[in-house]
């Protein structure tokens, strides 16, 4: 399974070039991502600074960062623009955005970027109440029914898209408090 998964990352992994002008992203040196819509999924771009700053359509979450030398991944995204991208899939309905949302909001609880204030059984799955601030109200992230499959495939997705691997859903965060 992690053999499959490795080998399906490196496909998907960004380029190291910026999309315009296909320099290479230095390592160290600012360079700017974002993520588009794109069918039923998102694209990721990224550009060099000079580059990014002629762009008129930014997309639907962006961020900058530097690309890491080896042996970390180069084009991770720091955990404000991952918050970033979950806070703005709130309002999508498809269960594809719901998955990546749902994966997302479990990884921002590992970091303690979010916090899970409880689960709850609904009859058509699980809700997880997930609170933005330490000592905020919770709001509810449903859970739509997912195959293993859906779930191998989004993490892929997120690997590629943000460059962090979000980990099986049996490492189960902690609960707030
Ligand atoms: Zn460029």
């Amino acid at each position: 399974m992690a053999e499959i998964f490795q080998r399906e990352w490196k496909v998907a992994k960004p380029a190291a070039a910026c999309a315009d002008c296909g320099e290479v992203l230095a390592v160290s040196v600012e360079a700017h991502a974002s993520l588009h819509e794109e069918g039923d999924g998102y694209a990721r771009r990224d550009r060099c600074a000079a580059c990014w700053g002629r762009v008129a359509e930014r997309g639907f979450s962006h961020w900058a960062y530097k690309p890491a030398p080896p042996p970390e991944k180069p084009f991770r995204a720091d955990l404000v623009a991952i918050r970033d991208f979950y806070m703005k899939l709130a309002g999508k309905e498809a269960a594809s955005d719901r998955l990546l949302r749902y994966l997302l909001g479990l990884y921002l609880v590992r970091k303690k970027r979010l916090w899970l204030e409880r689960t709850e059984r609904a009859a058509d799955g699980e809700i997880l109440w997930i609170r933005f601030e330490k000592e905020g109200a919770a709001e509810p992230v449903p859970v739509p029914p997912f195959t293993p499959e859906d779930l191998l495939e989004t993490r892929r997705r997120l690997d590629a898209l943000l460059g962090v691997d979000v980990g099986d859903l049996e490492a189960q965060p902690a609960t707030a408090g």
